[in-house]
């Protein structure tokens, strides 16, 4: 059995739920509450804290996991990065309020006070820039400490940006990038073969349902004429493929996978080219 710790509540908690289901690892707990489900197979999900992930697969307790990257960094642990699942995306950034008049890290002098969720990524960010800080920890709303006097700037994770904006924050540099990550064990890949053989199986899953999210498969009927132009247009996986339409004559329909972030060109491009009857999908798995 694979045992996988997965996020248990929280931002991660239910994307990556999403994302195992659309791999075909559908979460069956018995109970909302329930500490363990099985996923099917030879995989068993244990739910726990998004921050006891990396422990608990660096001490073997799981044999994978699920969690932020901030927080496999701030645990310092010895842990493989299989997968960026894509999600959960936000920077760890230095901030600092107006009035402090600093624009930069290179303005930051003497040793300021940091307050920070974060102290074991902070005081070795600071400590690669060959700075001294004064690490204040909090165990939340990091935000407020500037305000409060207990630190001249934070540490703290931010997406939008708008909670910073809101406390009167602004940024001085990034830390750290982050998103969820699909993480092991170094030990895994040579003490345990079947075990491992599972991973590679979890791991070849999750990534061709990334993968498909990035895509979309496109058909179009386009005049036979303009073929060259489109495959241009369409290079798809290996190049479109082109399928003879009964009676269409001069017309030939053509598929192809296309990025999605390039759908709106790539259907502009085939409109001009003559192609009639668009047709844009999902693609649940892609394995090239
Ligand atoms: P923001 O969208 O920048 O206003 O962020 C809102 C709050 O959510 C901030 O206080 C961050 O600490 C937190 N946050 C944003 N993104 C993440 C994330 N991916 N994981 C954990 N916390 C986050």
């Amino acid at each position: 059995m694979l045992k996988i710790a997965l996020p248990n509540k929280g931002r991660l908690a239910e994307e990556a739920r999403e994302l195992f289901d659309d791999a075909g690892l559908e979460i069956r707990a018995t109970s909302e509450r329930s500490l363990t489900a099985s996923l099917g197979g030879e995989f068993e999900a244990l739910f726990v804290r998004a921050q006891d992930i990396p422990e608990f697969v660096a001490d073997g307790a799981a044999d994978a996991g699920v969690t932020g990257w901030d927080l496999v960094c701030e645990s310092g642990r010895e842990l493989d990065m299989l997968l960026d699942l894509e999600f959960g995306r936000c920077r760890l950034v230095v901030a600092a309020r107006e009035e402090l008049g600093v624009t930069s890290l290179d303005d930051l002098t003497g040793t300021p006070r940091v307050a920070t969720v974060f102290p074991n990524v902070t005081e070795r960010f600071f400590a690669r820039r060959g700075g001294r800080v004064e690490i204040v920890p909090m165990s939340g709303s990091a935000e407020i400490a500037p305000h409060l006097g207990i630190a001249d700037v934070i540490v703290d994770l931010t997406s939008t940006g708008s909670t910073l904006r809101v406390n009167g924050l602004h940024e001085l540099g990034t830390v750290l990038e982050s998103s969820a990550r699909l993480i092991a064990a170094p030990s895994l890949n040579t003490e345990q073969r079947a075990k491992s053989r599972a991973l590679i199986e979890l791991v070849t899953a999750l990534n061709s349902v990334l993968r498909a999210r990035g895509n979309r498969y496109v058909m179009a009927n386009v005049p036979r004429a303009a073929l060259e132009r489109v495959k241009e247009v369409l290079p798809g996986l290996n190049g479109p493929t082109v399928v003879d339409i009964l009676n269409g004559q001069d017309t030939v329909a053509v598929h192809a996978v296309v990025a999605a972030a390039a759908i709106y060109r790539t259907i502009a491009d085939l409109k001009a080219l003559g192609a009639r009857g668009i047709l844009v999908t999902r693609i649940e798995r892609l394995m090239p």
